[in-house]
This record gives C-alpha cells, sequence and structure tokens, in this order.
C-alpha cells in the first residue's frame, strides 16, 4: 500500500498517518517531521529550511524532493509508506513520478479553513518523536508527556494563528491543485476531517482504501 494523505494543515494527517502506520504496518514519511529534526539538530538542510518553515511558507521543492528520495530508498519503505505532508507542490508529484512512485490510493481530508484556526490552538507535538496530541480531541496520558516516548510536548511555532492563515493560503495556491492531479490518475478520495472522533475519520479512510480504483 502506497499513499498519501493530503489536506491543509491541522485537518489530522498526522494523527491519522499514525494510527494506519500502525494498522497497516507500513511506515510514515512525514518531510515535516524530517524537517523540525534538521532544524533541531542544525544540519545544514534544517538552516535552509528554518525561514521558510518560521514564516508558513513551502520549503523549496529542490530540498524536499532530495529528502523524500532518500527517505523512500530505506529498506523499510519496501512494503509500502505513508506520506504524510508531501507532496505539496506540482513539481514534488512530478518529480515522484519521475522516479517512478505511484500511489494506491490519495486521500484528501477536508475541513474548512476556520475549523483549521480553532483547532491549531490546542495542537501539541512531541519534540522527540514528533507524534501529533492535542489538549481536548486528543489529550496525552500524562499531562506534557507524549504517551509513545516520553518526550516532551510542545506547541509548534508555526501554530500562532497569524503564521497558521499564512499556511492556508499556501494550502490554497500550491497543495490544493494536487486534488486534480491525481483525481486525473483515478487515486483521489475526499474524506471530511471533521466527521465527528478521531475514530469516525479513520473508519472513513479505511472504508475509501477498501474500494479499488
Ligand atoms: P507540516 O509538519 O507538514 O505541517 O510541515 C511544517 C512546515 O515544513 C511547512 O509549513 C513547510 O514550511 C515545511 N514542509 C513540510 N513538508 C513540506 C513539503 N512537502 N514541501 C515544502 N515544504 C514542506
Amino acid at each position: 500500500m502506497k499513499m498519501i494523505l493530503l489536506g491543509p494543515p491541522g485537518a489530522g494527517k498526522g494523527t491519522q498517518a499514525e494510527i494506519l502506520s500502525r494498522d497497516l504496518n507500513i511506515p510514515t514519511i512525514s518531510t515535516g517531521n524530517i524537517l523540525r529534526a534538521a532544524v533541531k539538530a542544525g544540519t545544514p538542510i534544517g538552516l535552509k529550511a528554518k525561514s521558510f518553515m518560521d514564516a508558513g511558507k513551502l520549503v523549496p521543492d529542490e530540498v524536499i524532493i532530495g529528502i523524500i528520495q532518500e527517505r523512500l530508498a530505506e529498506a523499510d519503505c519496501k512494503n509500502g509508506f505513508i506520506l504524510d505532508g508531501v507532496p505539496r507542490t506540482i513539481a514534488q508529484a512530478e518529480a515522484l513520478e519521475q522516479h517512478g512512485i505511484t500511489f494506491d490510493h490519495v486521500i484528501s481530508l477536508e475541513i474548512s479553513d476556520e475549523a483549521i484556526v480553532k483547532r491549531m490552538d490546542g495542537r501539541r507535538v512531541c519534540a522527540h518523536c514528533g507524534a501529533p496530541f492535542h489538549v481536548e480531541s486528543k489529550p496525552p496520558k500524562a499531562a506534557g508527556v507524549c504517551d509513545l516516548c516520553g518526550g516532551e510536548l510542545m506547541e509548534r511555532d508555526d501554530d500562532k494563528p497569524e503564521t497558521v492563515r499564512a499556511r492556508l493560503e499556501v494550502y490554497h495556491q500550491e497543495t490544493e491543485p494536487l486534488k486534480e492531479f491525481y483525481l486525473k490518475r483515478g487515486t483521489l478520495d475526499v474524506v471530511p476531517g471533521d466527521l465527528g472522533t478521531i475514530e469516525d475519520t479513520t473508519r472513513a479512510i479505511e472504508k475509501a482504501l477498501e474500494a479499488s480504483h
């Protein structure tokens, strides 16, 4: 199973990717998590990416394409993978195709901009492993501590309301056209990202995955 989770920031891609990854026994690849780790470690890629991320802009395609190509070549991707937050531009999607990487399913998680701005306020991520939490809809078992690795939970710098609005604008301009791109390839399914509980959304995604295109 090779799949993409598309959708605006805060749609629940990371949360759903974590569940699907466990259920399907395939890795999740989040370029956002890879970049945040690179920024934290102060690597050349991290230094290059930081100003774009802080401004809510996209990191240049050539940086992302290099990261994703390298990651997909690792052994654990052999039986499939879930891409979370990549591709984010038509150029990234075309680069993947040029490298012979195609997808069985592209799930577009949809939610209104207003709901996202509200949601982002309560979002927390693990500073160590990147696992996503939310103070209301997905609280950790112990306040401020990651359930998975015991790492410290933090608010993302780019979850400030003004940066969220910038990221939503970028999403509509640069990433949303990917829906048309994958619709033409017959792999797109649209799933509402605000159906109710996290489990309700997982069930809707699983239903879409069961249908063959
Ligand atoms: P995310 O965790 O997916 O919301 O990504 C956080 C930030 O990392 C984004 O706002 C971008 O600045 C950068 N980023 C992550 N993935 C990509 C990508 N595929 N293309 C360009 N920039 C990305």
